[in-house]
């Protein structure tokens, strides 16, 4: 029999706890993050079983193996199920080099792959315990609308969303407020800053303990697993019948939620020749794989890929932890990873806003390749690798590139470079027609306290 999985924290000073506990806590006591004490490997032909299967069902295969103590397979089966519903589509550009379309969920950003996932997962512990949980959530945007659908008409959990009325686009609000149910949306007269301190304040006020509150942000250890998934699917679908061949991923980054799936999957045995990393001009990542020498970028850089505008991504210590090095939560590093490996594995390289708009251009000239920002760093990156490494520029390497939002979140940006406006996916459209609802508050911590006693007691 394999050992139980438990998950320890990158501090190291926590007790490891099953996956229930870790997926509610989020958060370790020790302010680490959760890490799997040990990673699960493939079994050979396993990839060649996957190729005729369908996303969700490939996902109930992976996470089968991290879940099988904690969750009846059916019940396993019945959530990937329904947290993926959508297509993921494998875009053909050339020779053997493919974009992978995480766009396709309800928000169309790649967040809805962890978020659903999360969401349901959560809702199967509470359930089962009979408990409520409240997710409480900041969001300058995009976070919030992906927690919103994610959550949307699930039992056992109520999600309040604070936003700053002025900052966020039409398009952003609209798809937190058109939901209503089990989601309450609560404009904020003031910033992002004060939103997050607001949410913090009320996580630190023993008097809402009764309300359970959770963050559900993307540190949490269900949004890694579902991360891991789609490179699984990518690799199985695409690979040559019965030969074990190496792909290249290229991955835009910002938090490294998703390079940190891929990491796993690589772990798992997931046959990977490269991960490019591929990051805005926040480059303290490469920067760091370069010099050896990690500093965070205060404040971050405001680039076009607004998502990945991160100047100490917050998953950072467990890709440390995961090379055998520690490194603290502001960034510190107490012990130096195994470095070389480090860089066997990834090569990292930095974008910028310049050659982002660039590669949007020549793409859809040269391939009638539609991206947007994020995707076009990933793709960007990729190009860069192979002036490097040429030996790898041939046509029987296989390449993936992720794109992780959906063009027509930046029809301005799309407009101005290629001149036409990219069409709304289903998700997207009769957003305007629908009716809003959403709670105003003034920026002060009374009223917002008051807010949550009276709606939830
Ligand atoms: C969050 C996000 C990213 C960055 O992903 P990380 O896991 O934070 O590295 C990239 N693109 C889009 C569209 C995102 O929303």
């Amino acid at each position: 029999m394999s050992e139980k999985i438990l998950y320890y924290s990158t501090n190291h000073n926590t007790e490891p706890i099953p996956f229930h506990d870790a997926l509610l806590k989020g958060l370790a006591p020790d302010r680490g993050l959760f890490m799997p004490t040990a990673i699960p490997v493939f079994d050979k032909n396993e990839f060649e079983k996957y190729k005729s299967m369908q996303y969700h069902e490939i996902a109930f295969e992976i996470g089968k193996k991290f879940l099988k103590d904690e969750i009846e397979n059916d019940d396993l089966l019945a959530i990937t199920k329904d947290a993926y519903n959508f297509p993921i589509p494998l875009e053909h550009v050339a020779d053997r080099k493919y974009i992978m379309r995480l766009d396709q969920g309800p928000t169309a950003s790649f967040k809805d792959f962890a978020a659903r996932m999360m969401g349901r997962l959560m809702q199967y512990f509470l359930q089962k315990e009979n408990r409520k949980m409240l997710i409480l959530t900041a969001t300058s945007g995009d976070t919030g609308s992906a927690i919103a659908n994610a959550f949307y008409g699930l039992d056992n959990i109520n999600v309040v969303i604070l936003f700053p009325e002025k900052e966020v686009t039409d398009r952003q609000r609209k798809q937190m407020t058109t939901l209503k149910k089990n989601i309450k949306i609560l404009a904020l007269d003031g910033k992002f800053d004060d939103c997050q301190a607001l949410v913090k304040q009320a996580f630190n006020d023993n008097e809402l303990d009764y309300l359970q509150l959770s963050s559900a942000n993307s540190i949490n250890i269900g949004r890694l697993l579902p991360q891991s998934m789609y490179y699984v699917y990518a690799y199985a679908k695409l690979k040559k019948q019965n030969i074990n061949e190496k792909i290249i991923i290229s991955v835009p980054s910002g938090n490294f939620g998703n390079l940190m799936g891929g990491l796993i999957a690589n772990k798992m045995g997931l046959p990977i020749e490269k991960f490019v990393v591929s990051t805005n001009e926040n480059d303290e990542v490469p920067v760091y794989f370069q010099t050896n020498k990690y500093n965070t970028i205060v404040p971050s850089k405001n680039c076009i890929s607004s998502a990945m505008n991160v100047g100490h991504p917050s998953n950072m210590a467990r890709i440390i932890e995961l090379y055998a090095g520690v490194m603290d939560e502001k960034g510190v590093i107490l012990k130096p990873p195994n470095i070389d490996k480090l860089k066997k594995d990834m090569w990292a390289i930095c974008i910028s806003d310049r050659e982002t708009k660039d590669m949007i251009q020549q793409a859809w000239k040269e391939y009638k390749l539609l991206l947007e920002p994020h995707g076009s760093v990933g793709w960007a990156g990729l190009n860069r690798f192979f002036q490097k490494h040429e030996s790898f520029d041939n046509p029987d390497q296989l390449c993936v590139s992720l794109e992780t939002a959906h063009p027509a979140k930046f029809p301005k940006e799309i407009n101005e470079l290629l001149e036409f406006d990219p069409e709304l996916p289903e998700s997207l459209k009769g957003l305007d027609k629908k009716e809003e609802f959403m709670d105003k508050i003034l920026n002060n911590y009374t009223t917002f306290k008051k807010y949550l006693k009276d709606n939830y007691n």
